[in-house]
Formats: C-alpha cells, sequence, structure tokens
C-alpha cells in the first residue's frame, strides 16, 4: 500500500495494441473488478477511444489519449487535437512518453505545448519524464529529469499529473528497483516543491513506470514518493491490470 496520503492512480497504456472487441472485453472484466483502491485510467489507440469510453462512461475510470496536437485543427496528417480527445470522451493525455520522444522526435518543448493544449480543453496532461540507460550510466539521470521537468513546466500547465518512467526499464522486463524508483521520485518532487512550492509538491502523484507487473507492484507502491504506476505490457491483460491496481490497497 501507498504509505502517503494521496489517493494512487493507475494508468494503462495500451500503445499501439487491442481491437474493438479484447477492449470491450477488456472494460467487462476491469468494471466487474468492483470498488478498486485507486483512480485508473486507460490510454488507447485513437481507434478505440470512443469504444472504451464508451464502455466506462458509468464508471469511475478514466479514458485518455496518448499523444495530442498542440493546435485545435489544420493540415496535419495523423495527429489528433484536444477537441477531438474530448468529444471522443477523454478527461486525460499522454505527454512526452519516450516513445514519442524517440520514435517522433519529440522535444521538451513541443511537449510543454502540447501539455498547454491539453489544459486548454480540460484534459489532465500526463507527463513522462526518464532517463535512457546511458544517461543513468554516466550519472547524468538527475540532470537529464531537471532539464525534462523544467522545459515542461516553465510556463507550462498548471495543471498536470507526472510519471517517471526510466526509459531502460520501458518494456525491457527490468524494473527499476524500489530504491531507485523512490530516489528518482523524491528528487523530482523536491524539484516541484522548488517550483511550485511545498505544499502543491506534496499534493502531486508522481507515477513510476517500467515493466511494473503483478509480482513487483506492492515492493514499488511501498515507496514513499510512488504514487501509482502508469503500466505498458501488463496493462493489456485485465486480471494482471487489476492486481497491480489492488496491489496500491491496504489489503494487499
Ligand atoms: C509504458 O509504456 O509507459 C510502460 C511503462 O511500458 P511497460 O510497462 O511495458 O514497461
Amino acid at each position: 500500500m501507498s504509505p502517503n496520503q494521496r489517493r494512487p492512480l493507475v494508468g494503462g497504456n495500451w500503445k499501439m495494441h487491442l481491437l474493438r472487441d479484447d477492449a470491450q472485453r477488456f472494460c467487462g472484466t476491469l468494471l466487474a473488478g468492483g470498488v478498486l483502491p485507486a483512480d485508473v485510467v486507460i490510454f488507447p489507440s485513437c481507434t478505440l477511444l470512443q469504444t472504451v469510453a464508451d464502455a466506462l462512461s458509468d464508471s469511475e475510470v478514466g479514458c485518455g489519449g496518448q499523444d495530442i496536437h498542440p493546435e485545435e485543427r489544420g493540415a496535419h496528417t495523423g495527429d489528433v487535437s484536444g477537441s477531438q480527445l474530448v468529444d471522443a470522451g477523454c478527461s486525460w493525455v499522454l505527454c512526452g512518453h519516450s516513445e514519442r520522444r524517440q520514435d517522433h522526435g519529440e522535444s521538451d518543448d513541443l511537449i510543454r505545448q502540447k501539455a498547454l493544449s491539453a489544459l486548454r480543453y480540460g484534459l489532465t496532461p500526463l507527463i513522462c519524464v526518464g532517463e535512457t540507460h546511458s544517461e543513468r550510466q554516466a550519472g547524468r539521470t538527475f540532470e537529464t529529469l531537471e532539464r525534462q521537468l523544467r522545459a515542461a513546466l516553465t510556463e507550462g500547465p498548471a495543471t498536470f499529473t507526472l510519471a517517471y518512467e526510466p526509459i531502460w526499464a520501458i518494456g525491457t522486463g527490468e524494473t527499476a528497483t524500489p530504491e531507485i524508483a523512490q530516489e528518482a521520485h523524491a528528487f523530482l518532487r523536491g524539484l516541484l516543491a522548488e517550483m511550485l512550492g511545498d505544499i502543491a509538491a506534496d499534493a502531486k502523484r508522481i507515477l513510476y513506470g517500467g515493466s511494473v507487473n503483478p509480482q513487483n507492484a506492492a515492493d514499488l507502491i511501498s515507496k514513499p514518493d510512488l504514487d501509482g504506476f502508469l503500466v505498458g505490457g501488463a496493462s493489456l491483460d485485465p486480471e494482471k491490470f487489476l492486481a497491480i491496481i489492488r496491489s496500491c490497497g491496504s489489503d494487499s
């Protein structure tokens, strides 16, 4: 169980997986899981947003986009705007996931613009930061996290949630140890305190992402600055995802 007062949040990032039937079945199983000890949000591909949002509409579980274009509309083939996400039933959006930073060359400044655009439409941006393996090896983890966080928040969104996702742990099966994750989360919370003040920093949820599974979730969430998870691979199986969510509760 999370030892702090912040209610845990668990996000499921489906990336480019699943079809509509899978999504329907997933939502049915998730909702049959009863009362959950965490806030939950699912981030499906664009083609599944409406299906997931409709299936979850009578529940507390949220739906979010995996990306957002900074502009309202225009000639941006393949992109999606904040108003389109809201129209599909979203209340959240991922900003700066490392796969977007790497596959699409997204800069720190673009991520700030995307987060600002999210807020204009009432979407909560879930801003992802994290270092590469070589940055960690070179002792540059904190420098990378500080650069990403300051770039996202300086003249950036007033409302957001943060995810620490070390790139070397994403989809690799190599999870950060609870101690490594806690060290990074405490560092990020310290930076938030400098930028936003102690009260705001203390209230802010910081999620951990990187090969979270039902076996390692309880140890990770026991750390004081971990407030939940952003889950990729294990979020595709509703039973595993439910087990991770339940690990955030007092009776886990
Ligand atoms: C992610 O995509 O944000 C993620 C953490 O993936 P995985 O859980 O598969 O490492």
